[in-house]
């Protein structure tokens, strides 16, 4: 690993003027993400930031009863926060399932949202791809199974790593973020970037020197909602596919699906809002076959690279079972 200066921040604003450097500055949260990179030569900064004293790490009620959740809340306390699982279950179902104890023990809100891309060519110094400033993308004619399998228009075919990301997106969660200009509010659906040949080296909209310092929750209202993952190991690693499913109902019976927002995550370069499941729940009683139609209608755009079609069923699945989820309907 490189050698760098080390700043051991106090307050955000502080943290973000540190970050402000003429030099590469980094801002290390729970350092699950950042340290490997480091030691593997994908960055190499000047300086490392350490937020982890700097941000809010407590949920607190807002007015309109919702929650604020700070960027160095701990994973592990996001998953066992008694009014995050009542409120908004599918946040406290992604965050039980992510890594391992002692990740989750590590790792942060704001760290497990700006965590860079898992790309095995990303991930080893020798390929220098788009997102290491190349020109070429080597998962196209190489080894993809892991890789997107909507919004494959390139340059990048990375899968969103954020477990997070996707429940938060489902719940019209915002980003406080701030910089050395002030503060801003981005929506998530807004926070997340497809690649393009200018912005491929980032996989959302923060500047160098801003920092995310909260994700603020709107108050649910009458939902129904599921959060559904598909694994190839029960640990340490993350998702083939996962989907979290929220659904407004009314209707005489209650069980009338009136809208639906399905966000599909380890699909595509950004947490994948289909909005042809959506449309496929709107009006619908909420049931098995509901669910199944809206499976089916969520990979219908699918287009997968040469090695991993087989994500397309998983992904039908887990739309399928992450409604069923929401419905109470007990899944095998
Ligand atoms: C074996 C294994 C399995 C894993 N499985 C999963 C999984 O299933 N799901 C999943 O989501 N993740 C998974 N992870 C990834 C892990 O959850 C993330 O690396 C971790 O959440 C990152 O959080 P951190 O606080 O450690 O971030 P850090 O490593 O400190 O930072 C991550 C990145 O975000 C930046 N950053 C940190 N905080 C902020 C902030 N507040 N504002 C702006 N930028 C910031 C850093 O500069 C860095 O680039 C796994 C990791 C491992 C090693
Ligand atoms: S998918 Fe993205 S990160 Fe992976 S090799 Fe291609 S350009 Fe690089």
């Amino acid at each position: 690993m490189k050698a760098f200066a080390y700043v051991n921040a106090t307050s955000e604003r502080e943290a973000v003027a540190a970050l402000k450097f003429d030099g590469i500055a980094l801002p290390l949260a729970g350092g699950q993400d950042l340290l490997a990179r480091m030691k593997d030569y994908i960055d190499s900064p000047d300086r490392v930031v350490n937020v982890k004293n700097a941000l809010d790490a407590t949920v607190t009620a807002t007015p309109d009863g919702g929650l604020k959740i700070g960027g160095a809340m701990k994973v592990v306390d996001l998953a066992e926060h008694a009014q995050v699982a009542k409120l908004y279950p599918a946040v406290a179902a992604a965050a039980i399932e992510i890594g391992t104890p002692q990740i989750r023990n590590q790792a942060t809100v704001g760290g497990n949202i700006n965590q860079r891309p898992r790309c095995w060519y990303y991930r080893n110094e020798e390929f220098v791809c788009y997102k290491k400033g190349g020109s070429r993308c080597f998962a196209v004619n190489g080894e993809n199974q892991y890789h997107a399998i909507f919004g494959n228009d390139g340059p990048s075919h990375i899968v969103h790593p954020s477990s997070l990301a996707v429940p938060f997106l489902a719940y019209g969660a915002k980003f406080r973020v701030l910089g050395p200009n002030g503060e801003r509010e981005i929506a998530a659906a807004e926070y997340f970037t497809m690649p393009t040949l200018q912005n491929v080296m980032k996989e959302n909209v923060l500047a160098d020197e801003e920092l995310l310092t909260h994700v603020i929750l709107p108050a649910p209202g009458n939902v129904k909602s599921g959060h559904y993952e598909v694994r190839y190991k029960a640990s340490h690693d993350w998702p083939l596919v996962f989907a979290t499913i929220v659904l407004a109902l009314g209707g005489t019976s209650g069980n009338t699906i009136r809208s639906a927002r399905v966000v599909l995550g380890a699909v595509a370069p950004v947490p994948w809002r289909s909005k042809a499941a959506e449309d496929a729940l709107a009006g619908k009683p909420l049931n098995e076959q509901t669910a199944a139609l809206a499976g089916e209608a969520a990979v219908k755009e699918a287009k997968p690279m040469s090695g991993n079609a087989y994500k397309i069923q998983i992904t039908r699945t887990a739309v399928k079972r992450a409604i069923m989820n929401a419905a109470g309907i007990k899944t095998a």
